[in-house]
């Protein structure tokens, strides 16, 4: 409230009244009137009440001297010796002096100080009809009146006398109306009865000469005056203020075209409405046309900026009032407490802004941009008619001029945004293509998975990912390559141990097994779209899942696992795994399309890793059998200048004693050359026999039939024992017959005799011996089980095992298995002059496995000797070998 306190220096510019004139006034009304004291009360709206703002006396006319009340004691009236007004400076102030004196222009005027309880203190509020000022504020007439009457009409009631230090005689108040002008300037409808602006009071302190009736007439000129000067300073304030606006309009409209932080912009209208009018409470809602959304994007509540308000936007239908005011009447909505009471409007006056029912004035503004409403601004306060006429038209301008700012910075935002996302997209390109080509230039199949497992995870920011491969059998999934990414230092205990570098650690990755054959897994790749694994499916498929996989389905804390099928044209070589413990993550669809690029080239860098390490394999391959050959060479030109040197040696001895020589020795030399070439014709045998498997899709020409096996062995014993040195014991009842070829197995059961006898010393044993069980009960080796041929033809199935046991020299283990390659010889055999190619055992298992049969080295100790047993199916004997030996049992019989 405005109060201004006497000798205070000149009142500043924009006060609210012009009191230095007003005081001026006064002192000539007292003048004219003969009176010695003033009171002026203008009102004052915002209690809507009088209230003084004057209150003076003349200095040489007062008080001092005049006959107080003091002493009287009836209405307790103060001393006069506690007042300063006295000028003690002044020798003629005497109290007579002064009564003497008429008051003049030149009389000075002194302000009364407010005492509690005195003669109108400045600043006290009076209601219509209240003391002498509202009485006449109310009957908006002038009245004259004498000291009694006016103690007895306004103070008679009073509890707490009215404390005067004079006491005056006479009273004289009138009304100051509001000029008629002034209506019709603000073009409002000229009410029946002037308005009162103010009452000023002239009072006497000596009891006569009176005020008298006629003077009504005359102090009608001066308060039209003192009217007249209010409203001027009235309409001077409104322009001075209505300037300042419009200085602050220009530097808004000056800021908000140029800035583009929508908060920052929200915050100078804040700034700028309360420079102007009340605000307790305000809310910026903002309507998204493109989202079809409504946003409050700035409050203020209890004069205080609400921080962090929701982001979430609200559908229109859910504020249908504020949709209504703006989006369909498009008006600006001026509320008074009468519709603030009302329901009508609650929901514009309620949300992040608090409740605004309460508040005595509202005015929601619309942000109109050509004949689109963006959004609103809506205002309360908590005086009444908080927001007049032209401030309004201040307030609209202004909301004109941000309305085009907002809009810009939301334009702005957009195009920061789109351009944000086209920047992120252009990273993510990068860091995709430096993920493609971390995968596609690496040959080697775990570094490439590796880099594959990392890229990915980095790519979308999972924490985890591993890719698992199909098995071979497309029973399960088993992992290859995982990275276990540690987010913010914290490791992942479940997977730490897998940083695969080592090889061990490699096996332990492999241990991580997924169930896939008949498991969801395969029903959700199926689709061949990606998928994902909650922490329900884990679980369940975490119950069927080797251990290694249950540990890492509910070790790693799936929330959701993305899971995406690698697949090479249409087949499936493997998934992979992707997520982050703990976090329900639904991945973006760019990110989905990266990675789906990823794994469609991962897929195929897969397939050309492995074709590269099947090349390599192929490659290391082709380098052996080039040192074989090498081997063979010098081996082959061995094994055949040996019996070629024979049979040259030999012919040209019989040339050169062909005319000498007897028949006898004719006939050795003709023996040994044809010896050696039987011996070279097999060999060249062998190499045209191996060589003719290798040839691609070369089947052995087979002509097989029941072959008795005791005949085929002892024919094979006797076409070796001639040049043998061994004894060949022969432990093969009669009459088990085998389903094969006779040819074949006549030559495998020479070459195994002769390799006995190779490698074994003179005079040593050789023994030829039988078994007869069924298939089951062979006793293979581990690798040379033959699965199929059990499932096939039933582990019961009849069959005959022949082994050939020597004393020999025995086979070194490491070099066992290797035995049955084509061209190996054992190293031992290589130092020692005992001839070979190395083809003999190769050529031997294919034709006992092209019979349906096995061979294999059954035992073999260095120094002691070796077991080469095959096994080959039994079958019954042919009918006429039937006949035959029971011809031959009654043959036996009949002589005698
Ligand atoms: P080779 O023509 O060298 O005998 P084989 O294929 O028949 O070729 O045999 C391969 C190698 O196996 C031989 O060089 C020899 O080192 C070893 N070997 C074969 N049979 C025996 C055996 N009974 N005792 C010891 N070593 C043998």
């Amino acid at each position: 409230m405005p109060t201004a306190i006497w000798g205070e220096p000149e009142p500043e510019r924009n006060e609210a009244y012009p009191l230095a004139t007003l005081k001026q006034l006064v002192h000539q009304m007292m003048v004219h009137f003969a009176a010695q004291g003033a009171c002026l009360a203008l009102y004052d709206a915002l209690p809507g009440q009088m209230v003084i703002r004057l209150h003076v006396r003349l200095r040489n006319g007062g008080a001092g001297g005049l006959p107080g009340l003091g002493q009287s004691g009836a209405e307790g009236v103060h001393r006069v010796g506690r007042r300063t007004t006295i000028n003690l400076q002044d020798p003629s102030s005497s109290a007579v002096g002064r009564l003497k004196r008429t008051p003049g222009a030149q009389d000075e005027l002194e302000d009364v100080p407010p005492l509690p309880g005195s003669l109108f203190p400045v600043g006290s509020r009076y209601a219509p009809g209240q003391d002498l000022i509202g009485y006449t504020w109310r009957e908006n007439r002038s009245c004259i009146m004498e000291h009694e009457s006016y103690i007895y009409a306004f103070h008679g009631q009073r509890k707490t006398p009215l404390s005067l230090d004079l006491r005056p005689y006479w009273y004289f108040a009138a009304p100051i109306q509001e000029p008629v002008l002034a209506h019709e300037e603000s073009g409002q409808r000229p009410t029946a009865q002037p308005q009162v602006l103010g009452v000023v009071v002239l009072y006497k302190l000596v009891p006569s000469p009176g005020f008298d009736l006629k003077q009504r007439q005359e102090i009608h000129t001066f308060t039209e005056r003192m009217a007249l000067y209010l409203e001027n300073h009235r309409l001077r304030q409104i322009q001075r203020r209505t300037s300042e606006h419009l200085q602050s309009l220009q530097q808004l409209s000056a800021i908000f075209p140029s800035t583009v932080n929508l908060a920052y912009l929200l915050e100078q209208v804040y700034q700028f409405t309360r420079r102007i009018v009340d605000v307790s409470a305000m809310l910026v809602t903002l309507y998204d046309r493109d989202t079809r959304m409504i946003y409050d994007v700035y409050a203020v509540r209890d004069g205080k900026p609400v921080e962090g308000l929701p982001t979430e936007s609200v559908e229109p239908r859910t504020r249908r009032q504020w949709w209504r005011v703006t989006q369909e009447e498009k008006r600006t909505l001026l509320l008074s407490p009468a519709h603030l009471r009302q329901h009508e409007y609650d929901e514009l006056l309620q949300g992040v802004w608090g409740d605004q029912r309460q508040a005595e004035s509202f005015l929601l503004l619309p942000m109109k941009m050509f004949n689109r409403v963006i959004g609103s601004v809506s205002l309360a306060s908590a005086q009444p008619n908080a927001y007049r006429h032209e401030d309004i038209q201040v307030l609209e301008t202004m909301v004109q001029i941000i309305t085009v700012g907002i809009e810009n910075a939301r334009l702005y935002e957009r195009s920061r945004r789109l351009l944000r996302k086209a920047r992120q997209r252009e990273e993510s390109l990068a860091a995709m293509n430096s993920a493609l080509q971390s995968i596609s230039l690496v040959l080697n199949l775990r570094e490439m998975l590796d880099n594959f497992v990392r890229a990915v995870a980095n790519l979308v920011e999972a924490e985890i990912s591993v890719f698992f491969q199909l098995a071979p059998d497309g029973q399960e999934l088993i992992a290859q390559a995982i990275y276990a990414r540690s987010h913010k230092g914290a490791s992942n205990e479940a997977l730490s141990f897998m940083q695969a570098d080592s090889e061990k650690e490699r096996a332990l990755i492999e241990m991580i097994r997924l169930p896939f054959k008949g498991s969801l897994l395969e029903r959700m790749a199926s689709e061949g779209a990606f998928f994902y694994l909650d922490a329900g499916l884990a679980e369940e498929l975490a119950q069927t899942a080797s251990e290694g996989g249950a540990i890492f389905l509910r070790e790693t804390q799936i929330q959701r696992m993305l899971m995406i099928p690698v697949q090479y044209q249409t087949e499936l070589i493997g998934l992979l795994a992707l997520h982050t413990p703990r976090q329900d993550r639904v991945f973006q669809p760019e990110e989905i399309g990266m990675l789906l690029a990823l794994c469609g080239q991962a897929a195929s860098a897969i397939r050309n890793a492995q074709l590269f390490e099947q090349i390599q394999e192929a490659n290391a391959e082709l380098q052996r059998m080039n040192t074989l050959k090498d081997e063979f060479i010098v081996t082959a030109s061995h094994e055949l200048r040996t019996p070629l040197s024979a049979i040259s040696g030999y012919a040209s001895l019989l040339k050169r004693q062909s005319a000498r020589a007897t028949p006898q020795q004719i006939l050795r030399f003709a023996s040994k050359i044809a010896a050696s070439a039987q011996q070279l014709s097999a060999l060249v045998a062998n190499m045209t026999e191996a060589a003719n498997m290798d040839a691609l899709g070369r089947k052995l020409e087979l002509h097989p039939g029941p072959v008795e096996l005791r005949t085929a062995v002892q024919m094979a014993v006797s076409i070796l024992s001639i040049n043998i040195e061994q004894e060949i014991l022969v432990n093969v009842p009669e009459g088990i017959w085998l389903h094969c070829d006779p040819q074949l197995l006549r030559q495998v059961l020479t070459n195994l005799l002769d390799n006995a006898a190779k490698y074994s010393p003179p005079e040593s044993q050789i023994e030829i011996r039988v078994r007869e069980m069924t298939l089951g009960e062979v006793p293979l080796p581990e690798e040379q089980v033959d699965h199929e041929a059990l499932i096939e033809k039933g582990a019961d199935l009849p069959v005959a095992v022949v082994s050939v046991c020597d004393q020999g020299e025995g086979i070194l283990p490491e070099e066992q298995h290797k035995i049955f390659e084509k061209f190996v010889r054992a190293s031992r055999t290589l130092t020692t002059p005992v001839r070979g190619s190395g083809l003999g055992l190769y050529i031997c298992r294919r034709f006992i496995e092209a019979m349906g049969g096995k061979l294999w080295l059954e035992r073999s100790v260095p120094g002691e000797g070796s077991v080469f047993s095959f096994y080959l199916p039994r079958t019954s004997p042919p009918p006429e070998a039937h006949e035959q030996e029971e011809e031959a049992a009654s043959d036996h019989e009949e002589p005698a």
